[in-house]
């Protein structure tokens, strides 16, 4: 039994109804957005499905919470959604019909620097160009330039292989190396998110913001083998989506799908052990003494979880042990700051557009500090007077996160995020309200109006909170795993589990440790049940909802069943 899962068993009244044995065609563990897109697709396809989560709400990092004060919401995970755009689930569930609204900021990135100058992100190449302009005519050029090749090389490959199974480096590399854009995504990959900004940009400033977009999911700067994130993050990060309501009205269409479609969640339970039986699943054990019994468990966990607390080392053949255990979690988390504040922070350029940007990075006036900071965060460490991050005023998007009486209807929700190690030199309890001084010092220094006068209240959730909230993101890891070229593809998180299935029958993974990786892209939820577990099943029809052509991958990617 998981150590960290350990707790007191909630009183089996929460469930009077719930037997405390039953039989379904598949268990899903974990409510987060992966687990929900699989068990609503397996319900509507007309299974018997119970999806098992262990908090109180449903949602994972799709989560928007009362932290702060009563009446202000704030999303303590997930707030910038990339790939709203293309997510199948989206279109075959029809889920605006549950009033789930998404707004594309049109300005989506400022930088902020200490003179008082920024520049912009925005959706549209030309005027992010017009804004490099300020600081190089040169690199504006270079930026329309390069990123026209870069946002095909991101909507044409890497956007759609997100819902399409993993292939082996061999296999990308060969039907590559068919197209120009193919082999420019080749020869980018082979690169450093370093190399690749240094060498196509000369400016300092627009250096930083870009490599800042790049690498802000936790990528190593100087890693070789990770190039192909340039294009997917800067055209991903230039078409980030807000979800109105708060990221939660997401997870809960999820919800609503399932249990329409006649699955069962259960949530404030927890799974302890996956049952074997000859070999096989045979089910799960819940942590207040329930079995639910199945020959399918679709598991959304970290590799540790499901596999060496759930299975069990004895139960695992020594490959799929080691690279268990060998498994590398994020080598940077972030700490948030949430506050509520008298005003929306007002940043110091005069340009007006800086202050009402989507996300705003603040902090760093070029790479060096940038660099010096991530190189902190490896060394365990956060210098107060040299670090940044990114701030978003989340209720100046939407003014359904604040709902107080009209004498404080005027107050804003915002919050402030770095990255930061999760075992940091003399521990979070000792060091987070120094930083937490540092963070509003620093931020009050690029937006002056967000002195201590003007705050009302603040939380700050560490790396430690992460994983104290979500177990499975172990050691803060918001991508249940790091990024290395070892643990990408169909190496996430291993050749032997990457497309979902196992060695273990019966049992499939299908969170963010698995390919496509980490964020709310619903890849691996969607692949799970898409591709892999209808295999050998042929009472399982072959999808649920019709697929619109313009979501299917292209043709040459597609796996024929
Ligand atoms: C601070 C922070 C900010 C982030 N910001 C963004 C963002 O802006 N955009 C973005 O795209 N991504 C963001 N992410 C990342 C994103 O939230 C995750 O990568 C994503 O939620 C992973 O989805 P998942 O379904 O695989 O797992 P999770 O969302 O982690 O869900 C797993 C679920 O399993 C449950 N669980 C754990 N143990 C058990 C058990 N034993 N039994 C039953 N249930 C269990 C958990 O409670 C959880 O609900 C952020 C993450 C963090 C931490």
């Amino acid at each position: 039994m998981a150590k960290e899962l350990v707790g007191k068993p909630h009183p089996q009244s929460y469930f009077s109804e719930f037997p405390p044995e039953s039989e379904w065609d598949v268990v899903v563990i974990g409510a987060g957005p992966n687990g929900l897109i699989t068990a609503a697709y397996l319900a509507k396809a007309g299974l018997k499905v119970v999806l098992v989560e262990r908090r109180y709400e449903i949602g994972g990092g799709l989560a928007t919470e009362e932290i702060l004060y009563p009446g202000f919401y704030s999303n303590i995970h997930a707030v910038y959604h990339m790939m709203v755009d293309y997510m199948p689930v989206l279109r075959d569930f029809q889920l605006d019909r549950h009033g789930l609204v998404w707004i594309k900021p049109n300005l989506q990135t400022a930088m902020v620097f200490e003179d008082g100058g920024s520049l912009l992100l925005t959706r549209m190449i030309e005027d992010t160009m017009d804004s490099m302009h300020k600081f190089s005519q040169k690199d504006a050029v270079a930026f329309g330039k390069a990123m026209r090749m870069w946002r095909r090389i991101a909507r044409e490959i890497v956007v759609p292989a997100t819902y399409i199974p993993p292939m082996s480096p061999l296999d990308i590399s060969m039907a590559m190396q068919r197209t120009e854009v193919g082999n420019a995504m080749l020869e980018l990959t082979e690169h450093s998110p370093l190399e690749i900004i240094n060498g196509t940009f000369e400016n300092d400033h627009i250096r930083a913001l870009l490599l800042y977009t790049c690498c802000m999911w936790g990528l190593d700067p100087r890693e070789t083998g990770l190039g192909l994130f340039v294009p997917l993050y800067l055209d991903r990060l230039m078409n980030k989506c807000y979800c109105q309501g708060g990221s939660h009205k997401m997870g809960n269409s999820f919800g609503r799908e399932i249990i329409r479609a006649g699955g069962v969640i259960l949530d404030s339970s927890q799974v302890n052990k996956i049952l074997m039986k000859n070999g096989k699943v045979a089910g799960v054990e819940l942590w207040e003494g329930r079995t639910l019994y199945s020959d399918v468990v679709i598991s959304t966990l970290d590799p540790h979880t499901t596999f060496l607390d759930f299975i069990g080392a004895e139960n695992l053949t020594e490959n799929l042990r080691k690279s268990v255990e060998g498994w590398k979690y994020d080598k940077w988390s972030f700490n948030t700051l949430h506050v509520v504040s008298e005003e929306a922070p007002c940043y110091l350029p005069k340009d007006p557009w800086a202050s009402q940007s989507f996300m705003t990075i603040l902090g760093f006036d070029g790479l060096d500090q940038m660099l010096a900071h991530w190189d902190n965060v490896i060394a365990k460490k956060i210098d107060p007077e040299c670090f940044g991050g990114h701030a978003t005023c989340e209720s100046f998007w939407d003014t359904h996160l604040v709902r107080v009486p009209p004498s404080k209807a005027h107050r804003q929700v915002s919050f402030f995020q770095m990255h930061a190690p999760y075992d940091i030199q003399g521990g979070w309890e000792a060091k987070g309200p120094e930083i937490e001084e540092a963070i509003l010092r620093r931020w009050a220094k690029y937006a002056p109006n967000m002195k201590r006068s003007n705050i009302v209240t603040t939380n700050q959730e560490t790396p430690v909170d992460i994983e104290t909230r979500f177990p499975n993101m172990r050691r803060g890891s918001i991508k249940h795993g790091d990024y290395l070229p070892i643990q990408l593809g169909c190496f996430r998180p291993n050749e032997e589990c990457s497309s979902s299935n196992t060695p273990i029958p019966g049992l499939y993974t299908a969170g963010a440790s698995n390919y496509p990786g980490g964020c709310v892209l619903g890849g691996a939820g969607y692949l799970v049940w898409c591709f892999e577990v209808p295999d050998g099943r042929s009472d399982l029809p072959s999808h649920p909802c019709p697929l619109p052509e313009a979501t299917l991958p292209p043709a040459h990617f597609r796996r024929r069943r």
